[in-house]
């Protein structure tokens, strides 16, 4: 990680902005999960990680109070986080399918996994104003990316944090893009930003996202990253594309 992630990072951790929140994540690390009853949760902000010079940036939602709230790490630990990384694995950005613990050995490769709030917030509802509190972790983090190129979007939350952020530096589509599992909206400036729903088991055990439509994303996203890599200046086209996805 490079200097300025690292102190960026520092920073997370150490945030108590929201009152809320703080008590939230705290209260969920001291009563645990029975079948957690035996470890230390990490109880505090979470930050991105990855791969610092990567292509790809992964954007979720909020840490999961007994998955990244208990590990420390972006979709570790939970159900989540196993369909998000097997497929990140499939398309070649881990190195490993499993990601169950900070030491478990799982590497990024080319990618980033990030969240607009870094707070577990109880019922995965963030308020309004700890969004925009948090706001500055998340633009902050994406300003210091400088190597990315295609954004995967998991969810309408995640879409429209990213879309804020995008939006601050530059001209985009109007109107904002529907929300569309497998939506690719290209940027003027060459990037480009894939949507997909998010791999909660609210949409994976009602079949809303299946892993064949997860893994399409990151193929997608795959093919686009060493599609701009072999050609820095492609794809810049600024439209809207949309192979017959669905709506949601
Ligand atoms: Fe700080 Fe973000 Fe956590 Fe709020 S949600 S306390 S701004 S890290």
């Amino acid at each position: 990680m490079t200097a300025e992630l690292e102190a960026l990072t520092a920073e997370i951790v150490s945030c108590r902005l929201c009152p809320r929140l703080v008590a939230w994540r705290e209260q969920v690390a001291t009563e645990k999960r029975a079948s957690f009853s035996d470890e230390d949760y990490w109880g505090r902000p979470v930050p991105g990680w990855g791969d610092p010079d990567a292509a790809l940036i992964v954007v979720g939602l909020a840490p999961a109070a007994h998955g990244a709230n208990r590990t420390g790490r972006m979709f570790t630990g939970d159900r989540s986080g196993d369909w998000l990384y097997r497929a990140m694995y499939e398309a070649g950005f881990a190195n490993q399918p499993d990601s169950t613990a900070v030491d478990d050995g799982l590497e990024l490769h080319d990618a980033w996994v990030t969240a607009p709030v870094r707070c577990a917030p109880p019922q995965n509802k963030p308020e309004t104003t700890e969004r925009d509190n948090c706001a500055e972790w998340f633009h902050r983090e994406l300003d210091l990316l400088g190597s990315a190129r295609v954004f995967v979007a998991l969810g309408q939350y995640a879409y429209v944090s990213l879309w804020r952020y995008l939006g601050a530096s530059m001209v985009l589509p109007r109107p904002r893009p529907r929300f569309a599992n497998g939506e690719e909206i290209p940027l003027a400036d060459g990037r480009t930003v894939l949507l997909s729903f998010h791999p909660s088991q609210q949409n994976t055990f009602t079949g809303r996202l299946t892993r064949e439509m997860l893994a399409a994303v990151f193929a997608r996203a795959r093919d686009l990253t060493a599609l701009h890599r072999a050609d820095p200046d492609s794809a810049s086209n600024g439209g809207v594309r949309r192979p017959g996805s669905d709506r949601g």
